[in-house]
């Protein structure tokens, strides 16, 4: 499939899960997920009308943004190590993965003068011990915490649901999220207002977003894998 047609598949999608939950399409971004592909293959998604890439590693990121520079908005998406804060900072639009205090004092500290880094707070909705994130009991205190660091605004929540091939099975995790999202809307954080959801990726992102996710982070089903040939193909 060419990635245009996969594209407007996800789009036609998007709107009929839109229409079940009474939402306005308008409401969710796509970030095409790029790890698995080439950067002329990133490229090509850009090309098609994607403007947020995200990548899960700094080298990845680095790469692409090399290839593509300003042209797409970067998401960086996987677990981050502080000490590669400060090579990514000046380039990123938003750090899907702030899951510790360390890492916001690592944020704080590499900011580019005047910015400030919208973050999502990931949280392991699922309790998977292969999974990385804040329990959801600990988040909104969390979030409470990181008050005292002026260059972090937390725009929302992320989370990874665990693989299903029923994605109903997820969609308590994604109800959850948002529940959890609106607790911190009510705390009237003003560093955290807190109104976004990250989650949903190739096989659950339509129950995501009849749960309110508002940023989906989609790979192998729109710009494909490279494992495409086996097992990726048939996930996507
Ligand atoms: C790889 C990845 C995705 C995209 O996965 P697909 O199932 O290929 O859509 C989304 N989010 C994160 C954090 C990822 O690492």
């Amino acid at each position: 499939m060419s990635l245009q047609s996969n594209l407007e598949t996800i789009r036609g999608n998007i709107e009929e899960a839109c229409t079940r939950s009474s939402r306005d399409p308008e409401s969710v971004h796509i970030i095409a997920v790029t790890k698995y592909v080439t950067n002329e293959r990133a490229e090509e998604a850009v090309d098609a009308g994607i403007t947020m890439l995200g990548e899960n590693r700094l080298e990845g990121l680095q790469e692409k943004h090399g290839a593509i520079g300003d042209r797409a908005e970067w998401h960086f998406i996987g677990s981050l190590q502080s000490r590669k804060v400060k090579d990514m900072i000046d380039t990123v639009t938003a750090v899907h993965s702030l899951d510790r205090r360390s890492l916001a004092k690592e944020i704080q500290k590499r900011a580019p003068e005047g910015a400030v880094i919208n973050c999502f707070v990931q949280v392991n909705v699922s309790g998977e011990s292969t999974k990385s994130g804040l329990a959801p009991e600990e988040t909104v205190e969390f979030i409470r915490s990181l008050a005292d660091f002026d260059k972090i605004n937390v725009i929302g929540l992320m989370t990874m649901a665990p693989y299903e091939e029923d994605p109903e099975t997820v969609r308590p995790y994604f109800r959850r999220l948002r529940e959890l999202g609106e607790e911190v809307q009510q705390a009237g954080l003003p560093h955290a207002p807190c109104l976004e959801l990250s989650m949903g990726m190739s096989n659950d992102y339509m129950t995501a977003v009849e749960e309110g996710a508002t940023y989906i982070r989609i790979g192998s089903s729109l710009v494909g894998s490279d494992a495409s040939e086996t097992e990726g193909a048939e996930k996507a």
